[in-house]
């Protein structure tokens, strides 16, 4: 069994719950233990605890720790890139990137804790002077999705011990053994106890538990837009700082002038990767009609060529979803797609692979009109459709009708298509020639409308959530 890590011990739990691997279920990766309500509490109380000799600790120590953890995690991504497939059903290559990005993360945050800076500023009363300093938030609740069970726990982790957090994880109930591997890389550290604790267990129980402790001072949460909603109103009850980063309903817009080819490899790449499990997946094609007929003949013909199986196995492109209750909802949606008149172009199945796992095969609608469900939520599958356009213009509005705003992509030769995408795009996150999905470490991550709530996760923005401003004035 893994165990829960509070102030620097692993607790057993009296109940476990069993990860299993989507792409063969007769294999249980662990079982891994329950946090019950007092060991959130106990989670809360050391991080409290520990807090303050954390934050004054030097930027050097707590840098250097950072770094030792970026270290260990990218030499070892083959292996945890390997779990993290096992665990999740993306591909080995996806998941090996995965873990490597978790390790630059601890890296990257390691040089932003010596970066912390402040300002001096005259007064406006003579013989006084402003510092405008930031300090640590205090004790962080972190709570992230099962789809990057590597990445996003490293994007709330790093930059709140950076700065001089302490820390309580609440992974995913379905891929937690990536964020515990993370978790016991970080206690073989010089870490004091109480900085980084570990719970884990069903969101409405463990995790509600979390958010509801008013010892909490801030929640960091990835997830759906239903538990982001509940997670703000417990927030604002208790006066915890929050972020929340939610869905996505992410347009791709493919105008005449595109580089067909490339259009092709891009939507691909956006929309079916990782099995379509990402909030950046482009799960709406925008396309101009000069264009239409040849872009999805030509996508028709890659999927077709698309080996859906084990995520492990080499040859594979796309792996499992995660689970079966996802698979149903999955099914739900293409179900609906049909009755809501979209013309099924490609898949529409369950897949039959080696082992009994969660295959669906990539699936293509066309004819939709973005009125339809399957063009308004998030299927969070191998699922993408086409809507038709007549122009630029058309494909911008359609782009922009939705609730959502986290990334929105564009392929075109034309710099004033591009630039005027760029510019009217309603998206925290633009891609030009590029998937929706697939982003960098290091500059800021996340959405406008209803993908995003709060302060910009990763790059220099992170320090905006984890710390708080303050102004002194000193008088002669
Ligand atoms: P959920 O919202 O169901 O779960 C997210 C996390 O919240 C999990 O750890 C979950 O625990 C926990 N949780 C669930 N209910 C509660 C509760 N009542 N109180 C506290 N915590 C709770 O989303 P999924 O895990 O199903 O993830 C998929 C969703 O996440 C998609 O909608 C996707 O778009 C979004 N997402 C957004 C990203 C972004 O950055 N914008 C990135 C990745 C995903 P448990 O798993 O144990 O139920």
């Amino acid at each position: 069994m893994k165990a829960n890590y509070i102030n620097g011990l692993w607790r057993e739990g009296q109940t476990t719950t069993a990860d299993i691997n989507p792409s063969d279920l007769s294999d249980k990766i662990d079982d891994f233990a329950v946090a019950e309500a007092q060991d959130v509490a106990d989670a809360v109380a050391a991080a409290r605890e520990a807090q303050p000799g954390w934050a004054g600790l030097t930027p050097q120590v707590r840098a250097d720790i950072l770094e030792t953890v970026g270290r260990e995690i990218v030499e070892r991504k083959q292996e945890l890139g390997d779990l993290l497939a096992r665990e999740e059903g993306k591909t080995l290559a996806e998941g090996i990137g995965e873990v490597n990005r978790a390790g630059q993360i601890f890296k990257y945050f390691a040089g932003e804790a010596l970066r912390c800076e402040g300002g001096l500023i005259d007064s406006i009363r003579p013989g006084v002077a402003v510092e405008v300093t930031r300090q640590a938030v205090g004790v962080v609740g972190a709570i992230t999705p099962w789809n990057f069970p590597s990445a996003i726990p490293a994007w709330k982790i790093a930059p709140a011990l950076a700065f001089g957090n302490a820390v309580v994880l609440k992974p995913a109930e379905w891929a937690p053994a990536s964020a515990w591997a993370l978790v016991e890389i970080c206690s073989r550290t010089d870490m004091p106890a109480g900085v980084l604790n570990l719970v884990m267990g069903p969101g409405r129980e463990s995790g509600a538990a979390l958010v509801a402790n008013p010892d909490l001072d801030a929640m960091s949460f990835t997830g759906s837009q239903a538990t982001g909603a509940a997670i703000a109103k417990t927030c604002l009850e208790n006066h915890t700082k929050f972020q929340l980063e939610m869905g996505g309903k992410n347009p791709l817009v493919i105008v005449d002038d595109a580089d067909l080819d490339q259009a092709v490899q891009v939507a691909v790449n956006g929309a079916y990767f990782s099995s379509g499990q990402r909030c950046t997946a482009s799960s709406r094609l925008i396309v101009t009609e000069g264009i239409h007929d040849r872009f999805v003949g030509k996508l028709k013909a890659a999927l077709a060529g698309l080996v859906v199986g084990d995520a492990r196995d080499p040859q594979t492109h796309i792996g499992p979803v995660i689970d079966g209750s996802q698979l149903e909802r999955i099914m739900a949606y293409i179900e609906r797609g049909r009755r809501e008149g979209a013309d099924l172009v490609f898949g529409g199945d369950r897949v039959k692979a080696a082992t009994e796992g969660h295959y669906v095969a990539p699936t293509l609608f066309c004819n939709t009109d973005n009125s339809m469900v399957i063009n308004r939520e998030e299927i969070f599958g191998p699922v993408a459709t086409v809507q038709c356009v007549k122009n630029y213009e058309e494909a911008l509005a359609v782009a922009n009708d939705s609730e959502f705003g986290l990334s929105a992509g564009i392929c075109t030769t034309s710099l004033k298509f591009a630039n005027h995408f760029k510019r009217h795009a309603q998206a925290g996150m633009i891609m030009v020639n590029l998937p929706t999905a697939g982003v960098d470490y290091h500059v800021p991550f996340g959405g406008i409308k209803h993908s995003s709530f709060g302060h910009r996760e990763q790059g220099r923005e992170a320090i905006g959530f984890y710390t708080s401003v303050k102004t002194t004035y000193v008088g002669g």
